[in-house]
């Protein structure tokens, strides 16, 4: 008896789960085919048109932007995810610095001034009336790095209290291409602008330039100024920012090689020794003199939030991110004054809409919450994802994973999809399963040099300990291979890439980037179906904070 009750016990649980399996792929195709390029390319055409203003924080065009996202979630459905609202207030400090005429360097018999955006950029962090650099030294500390686990310490021996240091961009492994120095080419943290100003604030410099070559900054001289010229927005700060240095710059090559010149030092020489571990910092015998005059401005501005409610572990939530913001409008450009950015990123933040739209029509929900989280900000840099995952609204140690897209494939079909930051979390295995059944393979980020894994939103969710995935397009076009991607990519870095001409062309091929959606849909879908939790693997700099924080489970 018990054994034919077992057999039919087993019958049915195989009638059940084949019926239940049937079922789930169908919603898991009608998910799928509900991402479609043509509202892919109507949303991000509106969020990107002129109307949209380029979607500055706190400005008629967040007002827009905020509102069209909401209302695309609402429509599909989906839930706030701040409680009763859509969006969370990101309290935001707007600096405007105006230089009082010109950078000043005196020493050896002359004055040399140079001009504010054509040769040099200044902004202070430091929420108060005006700031100075007065005759302040200058001294060249190479690459600006302390870095213990390289036994590397840029300053040793030198006091630059209330100094004005310069130095390079980019860290010494990238400058030799010596794997065995820092990570070779692939950029460390140490070498982005962000570490090489906080760590002159903590050797106490009243000012920091960063010396701009092109490629070790992996843009030009354009990203920088248009960049920093403009207001600046930061998070409040108890301190009103005072522990940051007065002033933080760039100088162009140009300049710098004149700096240099005036006093009596080559630069090339000087270069060349940064990239040793034995390097000293050299003073230049210069002095620098700066006043900027800040308009001060408290603002605020919003991230969207909307969520797919999970059926079983709700509270559990898998985000998908992406930033709303892009650089507004600059009234003193000639001709087209607007930054669309429309490829950096009306395409993610459309991306939102699409994967929202694929959840809802998977007919029964997903097992753990979906939260699509669109960020602001982030130009300024990451602050929207910097305030959401220091002031979370759902818990760190219940959020499964972070997926964000920052400028999705407009090249069409790719053979390949590359993760930047590879081999750091197991959410890689995700996306190679997913992609296998795309038919495509899972590439290492080609150009690691230029740290693009600290330049958008998902570090900000892994300094949390937040498993995070960032995928890139995929180089290896399906027609027409690897250097025809890599040339249109190139174009466009040098010709549109933060500049008023990234606009929105009908032309786009967006059917990799439906192959992008989708495959990340499934990573997520999978995610949420799951009742483990994904970490960093063994090595990497966020998996000690991962592992404290789910202790608190
Ligand atoms: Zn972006």
């Amino acid at each position: 008896m018990l054994k034919k009750y077992l057999q039919l016990g087993l019958v049915l649980c195989l009638i059940f789960s084949v019926t239940m399996c049937t079922k789930t792929t169908q919603n898991l195709e009608e998910a799928l085919n509900s991402i479609s390029a043509e509202s892919l390319a109507k949303n991000t055409q509106i969020l990107s048109s002129d109307e949209f203003e380029g979607r500055a924080p706190a400005s008629r065009g967040e007002e827009l932007t905020i509102n069209f996202m909401k209302d695309e979630f609402l429509k599909l459905g989906l839930i706030p995810g701040n409680g009763d609202s859509f969006f969370q207030d990101v309290p935001m400090v707007e600096i405007n610095s105006v230089p009082e005429g010109s950078l000043a360097i005196k020493g050896n018999k002359e004055t040399n001034e140079f001009s504010f955006g054509d040769e040099f950029t200044s902004v202070t962090l430091r929420t108060v009336d005006e700031v100075s650099l007065d005759n302040s030294e200058m001294v060249f500390v190479g690459y600006g790095i302390v870095a213990l686990e390289y036994n590397w310490n840029d300053y040793d021996g030198i006091d630059v209290t209330g100094k004005t240091v310069v130095m390079l961009v980019n860290d010494p492994g990238f400058a030799t291409k010596n794997p065995d120095l820092f990570t070779g080419k692939a950029m460390t943290y140490y070498g982005r602008w962000t570490y090489k100003y906080e760590e002159a604030a903590r050797q106490g410099a009243a000012g920091a330039f960063i010396i701009h070559e092109t490629e070790p900054a992996a843009y030009g001289w354009g990203v920088v100024k248009n960049g920093w010229t403009g207001p600046q927005f930061i998070l409040p700060s108890e301190d009103q920012n005072m522990s940051r240095c007065a002033v933080e710059g760039w100088l162009t090559l140009d300049v710098t090689q004149k700096v240099f010149q005036q006093a009596g030092q080559n630069f090339e020489e000087l270069k060349a020794k940064a990239i040793q571990p034995d390097f000293e910092a050299v003073s230049l015998d210069l002095k620098a003199s700066l006043m900027l005059k800040n308009s001060i401005k408290e603002s605020v501005s919003r991230n969207v939030i909307a969520v797919v409610p999970g059926s079983d572990r709700a509270d559990e939530y898998i985000f998908y991110m992406a930033h709303w913001d892009h650089f507004g409008i600059d009234p003193s450009l000639e001709g087209d004054q607007i930054f669309n950015g429309a490829l950096d990123n009306a395409t993610g933040t459309a991306g939102l809409i699409e994967l929202a739209r694929a959840f809802k029509n998977l007919g029964s929900p997903p097992k753990r919450s979906i939260a699509l989280l669109a960020v602001t900000a982030e130009e300024q840099g990451l602050l929207g994802s910097l305030y959401y995952a220091t002031h979370p609204i759902y818990p760190t140690f219940k959020t499964v994973a972070a997926i964000n897209m920052d400028a999705l494939n407009i090249y069409g079909k790719m053979k390949d999809i590359t993760i930047v930051g590879y081999g750091k979390s197991e959410l890689d295995d995700y996306v190679k399963e997913v992609a296998a059944e795309q038919g495509r393979i899972v590439k290492p980020n080609p150009t690691p040099e230029r740290g693009s894994f600290y330049r958008s939103d998902h570090f900000s969710f892994a300094k949390q300990g937040i498993p995070a995935l960032y995928t890139g397009t995929g180089n290896d076009h399906v027609v027409h291979g690897e250097e025809w991607t890599r040339a249109l990519k190139d174009k466009y870095t040098a010709e549109n890439y933060h500049k008023p001409s990234d606009e929105f062309n009908p032309k786009w091929d967006l059917s990799g980037a439906i192959d992008d959606l989708r495959l990340l849909f499934k990573v997520g879908y999978k995610l949420s179906m799951e009742s483990t939790f994904p970490n960093w693997r063994e090595g990497t700099e966020f998996k000690a904070k991962r592992d404290a924080d789910m202790q608190r489970q």
